[in-house]
């Protein structure tokens, strides 16, 4: 059966996938090797030297390309080294247009590393896609967005953003880390490059660190890919084999995150001593509609404000949930929650993140795949 035939809920076990040539294997061997033995200079099975190239990530890369609808998949050894990877493609003087609601990391990674290489960054509200036009400069030469926002929950239009930057010969790059395939497919809306900290979702157990990017131009494959093998850093074997494992339930996973995302966005919606729920599935969202049209399900990120808390407050609810751990990161079986202002986005400067509405008793909750009665039973408690 034609492999594109398939439907994501097959892609996600069978992409790109088939048994190893060795002894037949059905999972990829963990080939934990850095070399690979040569008959003649140059007479190798297609695996030279393990920062080139490597078995077992490349059936991580090939299930990686098939489930974001793309022809290439390049496996980092961390979600900023495939960002990092991406303003490579660069040069000094280049501009780059982000979200400017995004992952602390990225904004880190823009702000102190490239911008001293004279690439720049200007962070800009994109929730109108017509704003972005007001900024783009002859010297644009990336769009950076990440929807749904994080830790904020906005949606954003990769439709209309990549029609925009079509016109000007611009890049566009989705960091797709929060929705997943499961829930939207960026090349499939015009998008050049998909970013994924696989960390999150695609590995789904909290276990691995792994960066991913899935294009479908060759020419920009090959760039990125030279940059990869010349830079070096990528997926090992194990945290390959890893990410290979998660993705085959990622459609099962995704589904009880989604369900789970629901029902308690609405019980803390209700909930009298909750001010604010950001969630897009709530119809009031101001993206809501974009949501709907973009998006096959709303996800289970959550972001919200407990009535008149302050940064302490927000503090001891976190601190006082039992079930629900205390951590950075997202996307595991588990449900995590975090205090953006000092965990994740403690890495902007203050007045940039209250622009973007991350206020000091913002709580962020990834929701895992346990009993949501369990689930609400938890924040209850701690709410009280
Ligand atoms: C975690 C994360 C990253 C960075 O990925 P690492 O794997 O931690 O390096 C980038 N973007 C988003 C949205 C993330 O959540």
């Amino acid at each position: 059966m034609s492999e594109k035939k398939l439907k994501f809920n097959s892609k996600t076990i069978h992409g790109g996938q088939k048994p190893d040539a060795g002894y037949g294997a059905v999972m990829p061997p963990i080939y934990q090797t850095s070399t690979y033995a040569q008959t003649t200079p140059g007479g190798h099975k297609g695996f030279a030297y393990s920062r080139s190239a490597n078995p077992t990530r490349e059936a991580l890369e090939k299930s990686l390309a098939s489930i974001e609808n793309g022809k290439y998949g390049l496996a980092f050894a961390s979600g900023m080294a495939a960002i990092d990877a991406i303003i490579k493609l660069l040069n000094p003087g280049d501009e780059v247009l982000s979200t400017n609601d995004l992952y602390g990391g990225s904004y880190r990674l823009f702000k102190q590393i490239f911008e001293k290489y004279n690439i720049k960054f200007q962070f800009v509200n994109m929730q109108n896609a017509d704003d972005i036009k007001d900024h783009i400069t002859e010297n644009t030469k990336l769009i950076w967005v990440e929807t749904p926002t994080n830790p904020m929950m906005n949606i954003l239009d990769i439709k209309a953003i990549a029609a925009i930057a079509k016109q000007h010969s611009i890049l566009v790059a989705v960091d797709n880390t929060f929705a997943t395939p499961y829930l939207q497919v960026p090349l499939d809306l015009g998008a050049d490059i998909v970013m994924h900290s696989a960390t999150k979702y695609l590995g789904g157990h909290s276990d691995v660190l792994v960066g991913a990017l899935i294009v479908n131009d060759k020419k920009l494959a090959d760039q990125l890919y030279f940059i990869q093998n010349a830079s070096g850093a990528v997926c090992g074997p194990m945290d390959s084999f890893l990410t290979l494992r998660g993705i085959k339930t990622l459609h099962v996973r995704m589904q009880r995150h989604c369900e789970n995302g629901k029902i308690i966005a609405e019980y803390l919606a209700k909930h009298p001593k909750i001010e604010k729920v950001y969630w897009p599935g709530f119809e009031d969202h101001p993206n809501h509609e974009i949501a709907k049209n973009q998006m096959n399900d709303f996800g289970g990120m959550i972001s919200f404000i407990p009535k008149g808390s302050s940064y302490e407050e927000a503090i001891k609810i976190v601190e006082r949930l039992e079930l629900f751990t205390l951590a950075e990161s997202l996307g595991g079986v588990e449900s995590l929650a975090g205090h953006p202002a000092s965990m994740t986005h403690g890495s902007i400067p203050k007045e940039e993140r209250l622009k973007s509405g991350v206020v000091d008793s913002l709580i962020r909750l990834s929701i895992g795949i346990e009993d949501a009665d369990d689930l609400i039973a938890d924040l209850e408690q701690a709410i009280q």
